[in-house]
């Protein structure tokens, strides 16, 4: 089976470099690429790859990203003037890119995904975990945006701390990992403490797990999977399952479920 990898990220995990055709080439930028604010490839790079890869028909599988919207989502508020006239480019390219596949649409199936929703911040103040910890339950966190993976001290009760953690005034959700981590996650508009934090959108609560996902095309699969959706909102593990299912492959055990079980 012939493959495509074209994405403005790429990062080790998607594995890109057991693609066929990759871009950017060896995982490198090319100089002279012109690049969003956060350094990534502009849509306007990725767009002629994409074009390209989608025109092979030698091409079983395709994976293009485009990362624009998330950039200027950080900068500038995934509702900001600039995100939205962003979205509305980036929708227009997707079109380009449907259109490409007009004359193979019967034998097709586009899937539409994100890899996470953003927020804004309301006003109020971060959340630090160790500002809050008058038991001494914890002794350090990794805070992304809206979420925080808080270590507990060896010996301590993880659900008495979970409990704790859960009464931090901003915080909504706490999971509990394995004995010593938790995953906390704050209201709607709550950040958690950090060195740094985004001029716009942020990640990582609860809220923000929230994904784009379209599913279209001619192929007879696209019913099933659309069905499958109506019944069961797809998690993003499932996608992987979903596509290798399409394409007779086994994954073996993996996390997620195929939406054309
Ligand atoms: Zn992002």
């Amino acid at each position: 089976m012939r493959t495509a990898a074209i994405v403005a990220d790429d990062r080790g995990l998607l594995c890109t470099e057991s693609a066929d055709r990759r871009w950017p080439p060896g995982g490198t930028i090319p100089p002279g690429t012109p690049l969003d604010a956060h350094g990534y490839p502009a849509n306007r790079a990725v767009r002629p790859q994409l074009l390209q890869a989608l025109g092979e028909e030698a091409n079983d599988f395709v994976f293009g990203h485009l990362n624009e919207s998330d950039t200027v989502g950080h900068d500038n508020g995934p509702e900001s003037e600039a995100a939205r006239a962003c979205y509305r480019a980036t929708d227009q390219l997707v079109g380009e890119l449907l259109d490409a596949l007009a004359d193979r649409w019967a034998e097709t199936v586009v899937a539409v995904v994100s890899d996470h929703d953003m927020q804004s911040r309301n006003t109020s103040d971060p959340i630090d975990p160790l500002a809050n910890n008058t038991q001494g339950w914890w002794d350090a966190f990794i805070p992304d945006g809206g979420a925080a993976l808080v270590h507990l001290v060896p010996g301590v009760d993880p659900r008495e701390a979970g409990l704790a953690l859960e009464r931090i005034d901003g915080v909504e959700t706490c999971v509990l990992s394995n004995d010593s981590l938790a995953i906390v996650g704050a209201q709607p508009g709550r950040i958690f403490a950090a060195p740094m934090y985004p001029a716009g959108g942020f990640h990582g609560a609860p809220l923000t797990a929230r994904t784009v996902a379209l599913v279209g095309g001619g192929h007879p699969a696209v019913a099933r999977i659309a069905h499958a959706m109506t019944v069961r909102r797809p998690h993003l593990t499932d996608w992987a399952p979903t596509i290798a299912a399409l394409l007779g492959i086994d994954l073996g055990p993996v996390d997620g479920l195929s939406l054309l079980r």
